[in-house]
């Protein structure tokens, strides 16, 4: 049987498969990948510079060595064994290295396998420490409006009710706390206090039934893309000690460099960690937890005695093995250098973009760089846009933005902020 031709490709994927928050009737257009290498992807039959890093996930590019081997030298081995039970080499040398470049008193890992999962486990973590140091009632969460924390259940109580796409399940959730978002970043000390004042408000209110906070540390991403004061995430860590809570920082799209610190854990230490997305260098999916000798202490006191969670890929040596390889890449590559010189030219080509009609604001932090139109933007009009200038973006909301792999050298950023300026002027 002859290969499938691309458009009978897009034929059946038009009739047959669900693509991310798309109509499965009435679908958006999407385009067939055919090759994929360093920061670019081919499209519809052209090479492209790929500045979504397939959402925050591919920071060394497609087709790295380095990677590749790891993935094959493993393949070579076994691919899949239950973790019940069983471990190997991969999910060691991994769980040694998530602990070794964390914060100090972060030294227990659970391996989940999607970002939403590791944050199932965090709080349903939280709930049981709270059961375990003999705190039954304590079951809500706080958080800030504006987050995202993935699309399961769960994951949907912690994100923006109104502001986030899952206002139709409003009713159904757990409900949680909801705090007011934090100051944008550069906010002036006064706004600050304002913000910690309404917070320390809404905490002494719920403190009797809070568990734990969950936020993105430094940058709000899929909730609209907004970098805020660390002095914040300070405020945050006081709340949660002087109520006991335990602080959980989702930086599932934060870690590994994105926002210029490896982690923003770095800045304020939390009580417990998600990691994903990048962490496999955007390989496979993989996403780890990692907690406090005592919050691990706690939970084991609690009734179950035990973390009652356990996929079946739980700790897949195929992506153990690349994030592992991935990690080394990262602390040998001079990210910092990359992603400092990556902002600094998203900078310098997009803020000039404030002038443009329709743009209210462009924002960049670390290897992020943001354009917000006073509008929804025309997702396909901005995305055809983008692809004739060579550079695939996403957009989404009344955003278009970028953050390309750590590997895209001055020439493809010079595309990348082309293709972003031509697609907010269609957008
Ligand atoms: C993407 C994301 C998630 C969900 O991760 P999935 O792997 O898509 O389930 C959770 N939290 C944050 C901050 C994310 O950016």
């Amino acid at each position: 049987m002859s290969a499938p031709t691309a458009a009978e490709l897009l034929a059946f994927d038009r009739e047959h498969l669900w693509h991310p928050y798309t109509s499965m009737t009435e679908p958006t257009p999407v385009r067939l990948v055919t090759d994929a290498r360093g920061c670019e992807l081919e499209v519809d039959g052209r090479w492209v510079v790929d500045g979504m890093s397939s959402w925050w996930s591919a920071i060394h590019g497609y087709r790295h060595p380095a990677l590749d081997a790891a993935v094959a030298e493993q393949t070579g081995r076994f691919s899949h064994v239950m973790f019940g039970g069983l471990t190997h080499e991969p999910a060691v040398q991994l769980g040694r290295r998530l602990v070794e470049i964390t914060p100090e008193p972060l030294e227990r890992v659970f391996l989940a396998d999607s970002g939403s999962v590791s944050v199932e486990v965090a709080m349903k973590m939280v709930l049981q420490y709270q059961r375990g140091v003999g705190r039954p009632d304590r079951t809500r969460m706080l958080t800030v409006r504006g987050g995202y924390h993935g699309d399961t259940f769960d994951c949907m109580s912690v994100t923006d009710p109104v502001g986030g796409m899952h206002t139709m399940w409003a009713g159904l959730l757990p409900q949680q706390v909801f705090a007011p978002q934090p100051p944008r970043a550069g906010a002036d000390a006064a706004d600050v206090a304002a913000w910690a004042t309404t917070l320390r408000h809404v905490a002494d209110q719920h403190h009797h039934e809070l568990a734990g906070i969950i936020v993105e540390p430094l940058l709000q991403g899929a909730g609209g893309m907004w970098p805020y004061p660390v002095e914040c995430l300070r405020v945050l860590r006081d709340v949660a000690d002087e109520h006991g809570l335990l602080l959980v920082f989702d930086e599932i799209a934060t870690g590994f460099g994105r926002t210029g610190h490896l982690f923003v854990s770095e800045l304020v230490t939390p009580d417990v960690l998600c990691l994903g997305k990048a962490l496999t260098g955007g390989y496979l999916t993989l996403a780890a937890v990692l907690t406090t000798d005592a919050v691990a202490r706690g939970i084991s006191g609690s009734e179950a005695g035990v973390v009652m969670h356990g996929p079946t890929f739980m700790g897949n040596p195929l992506a153990c093995a690349v994030a592992s390889a991935s990690i080394d890449l990262l602390l040998t590559s001079g990210w910092k250098a990359a992603v400092t010189a990556i902002g600094d030219q998203l900078t310098a080509g997009l803020t000039p973009l404030r002038d443009l009609p329709g743009v209210v604001d462009v924002r960049t932090l670390g290897a992020v760089g943001v354009v917000q139109l006073d509008h929804p933007v025309d997702v396909v009009g901005a995305t055809d846009a983008a692809l004739a200038a060579g550079v695939w973006l996403r957009p989404f909301r009344d955003l278009v933005y970028a953050m390309p792999p750590y590997v895209a050298g001055p020439h493809a950023i010079d595309r990348l902020v082309g293709g972003i300026t031509e697609a907010v002027k269609a957008g």
